[in-house]
């Protein structure tokens, strides 16, 4: 069964671990069965390319690594601040809830 992870593609996260602590970014991907998702500008990595037809020199190239998702908190749409997520059913479907401020995060 998959898990579900409380953090998703699009979502702002701040980092509270590791060498990007501190910094905040939009994720880029989430790997649920990692329990890993990779945040612009965070955890960069460099890595090797071969010379291809969209990248004809090949070198060295700069991406972002994957951090694990207990590393970052969710940013709240609502209040601004890192927060803890909780969760609430609607109907069905799981809607994502601001511990800080009360507030829905999923519209
Ligand atoms: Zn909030």
């Amino acid at each position: 069964m998959a898990k579900s992870l409380t953090i998703r593609k699009g979502d702002k996260v701040h980092v509270i671990a590791g060498k990007d602590k501190g910094k905040d970014g939009r994720v880029l991907r989430a790997y649920p069965f990692k329990e890993r998702v990779t945040v612009e500008g965070v955890s960069m990595i460099k890595k090797a390319t071969r010379p291809s037809t969209k990248n004809q020199q090949g070198g060295i190239m700069t991406i972002e690594g994957t951090i694990h998702v207990s590393n970052v908190m969710l940013i709240c749409p609502s209040c601004a601040q890192p927060t803890r997520v909780g969760k609430r059913r609607e109907g069905g479907t799981r809607v994502r809830v601001c511990k800080k401020c009360g507030k829905d995060i999923d519209k």
